[in-house]
């Protein structure tokens, strides 16, 4: 049995009172042993972040790191700088990573790779473009990203990675994937995992839905036979939707 996964993506949103002031009020977080939960915060946030969790059940988790160790890369974050203040979690390729910062399915798989080194949990992003998905090429864009991705990683870190399957057409849009299709493709991924590992380890991967989850349709995502968990942004942010939604996984 694969454990939920609820991940929350502040993106780029709430300044650091505010962010205290949402973890401050946060009082229904299930036992981690039953759903797995987490908050990727901005990375000025997360110590506080961090310290304030330290008796609850939320993990926190980071938005993205750089994918070497240290040195001469102005304006960056390493993993270690991440896992040494008690980051857990770390979202890799994101689409608007992607779309707006250069992130490629190379860096993609520096960063999943770096990660595993470092001990944290690579919640890794890929999806297809309305135009990909009208062209009927859904499932080839997404089984690349994936294979690429992946590239190089063991067994046992595939089956410790997490892969978010993020239609861009329904990010921030409202627009979510029905659970229907959400599910197809999360079958997509499953299979391209099998293929390129085993079946034994597809059955551990956890892959999550992303695309304008909310409190109101997570019960029908979780209820997929192949959809894991959610990575959700928008309702995501706001305490009371968030612990719904976690209720709901
Ligand atoms: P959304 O964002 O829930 O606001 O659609 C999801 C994401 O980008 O991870």
């Amino acid at each position: 049995m694969r454990k939920p996964f609820i991940a929350g993506n502040w993106k780029m949103n709430k300044t650091f009172d505010e962010a205290v002031e949402f973890i401050d009020a946060l009082s229904n977080v299930p036992s981690n042993d039953e759903v797995e939960s987490a908050i990727c915060a901005p990375f000025i946030q997360l110590k506080e972040l961090v310290d304030k969790t330290q008796s609850s059940q939320i993990n926190i988790g980071a938005q993205n790191m750089h994918f070497e160790d240290a040195g001469a890369y102005t304006g960056e974050v390493s993993a270690e700088m991440l896992t040494n203040i008690g980051v857990k979690h770390v979202i890799i390729g994101h689409s608007e990573r992607r779309q707006y910062f250069n992130e490629t399915d190379e860096t993609v798989n520096l960063k999943t790779k770096q990660a595993h080194k470092n001990n944290l949990v690579p919640i890794v992003c890929v999806g297809e473009s309305d135009k990909e998905r009208e062209a009927g090429k859904a499932a080839e864009v997404v089984e690349s990203q994936v294979k690429l991705g992946l590239e190089g990683l063991t067994a046992e870190q595939v089956k410790a990675t997490v892969i978010a399957y993020e239609p861009i057409w329904a990010i921030g849009t409202g627009k979510s994937a029905t659970s229907a299709d959400a599910n197809e493709m999360c079958g997509v991924i499953r299979k391209q995992v099998a293929a390129l590992y085993s079946g034994a380890v597809s059955e551990k991967v956890r892959i999550q839905y992303g695309g304008s989850v909310k409190p109101e349709n997570i019960k029908e995502y979780m209820a997929c036979e192949h959809i894991d968990g959610a990575l959700v942004g928008g309702a995501a942010l706001k305490p009371d939707s968030f612990e719904m939604l976690l209720a709901g996984a």
